[in-house]
């Protein structure tokens, strides 16, 4: 499955509709961010759309809008954050990326000084 509005089968299609708890820093009506479970950084937060896409070129091929709005909602929580210092922003796509949850999300990582290349 890459496109539907909700998938009951999804871990983060749950956290969206309130079935698994999460701690929910932003919502729109498109956009869910939650602090993930296992912090890589001080910062670390899921930005993922509502409706349900298995990745990130399946959101931009279906609703592209939805990609900059999540870009963009990642921003205002990085200001709440306050990572006036910066931050990164991820999508893992596919195996070799290491993505474990086929609902797209988009982390936020900041808080500390961040290695580059990542591993
Ligand atoms: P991926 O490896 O697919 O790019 O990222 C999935 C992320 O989801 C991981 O960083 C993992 O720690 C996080 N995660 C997995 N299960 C849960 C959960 O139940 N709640 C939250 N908040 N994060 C989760």
């Amino acid at each position: 499955m890459t496109s539907t509005a909700s998938d009951p089968d999804c871990l983060f299609c749950r956290i969206v509709a309130g079935t698994v708890p999460a701690d929910v820093v932003h919502e729109s009506a498109t956009t869910v961010a939650f602090r993930d479970i296992s912090p890589g950084a001080p910062t670390h937060v899921l930005l993922v759309p509502r409706d349900h896409h298995a990745d990130a070129a399946s959101l931009a091929a279906a609703e592209p809008a939805r990609v900059a709005e999540l870009v963009a909602a990642a921003g205002e929580v990085a200001r709440q954050e306050g990572l006036e210092r910066g931050y990164r922003l991820v999508w893992n796509t596919g195996p070799d990326a290491g993505q474990t949850v086929h609902h797209v999300h988009l982390h936020l990582l900041g808080g500390r000084g961040l290695g580059w290349p990542p591993g």
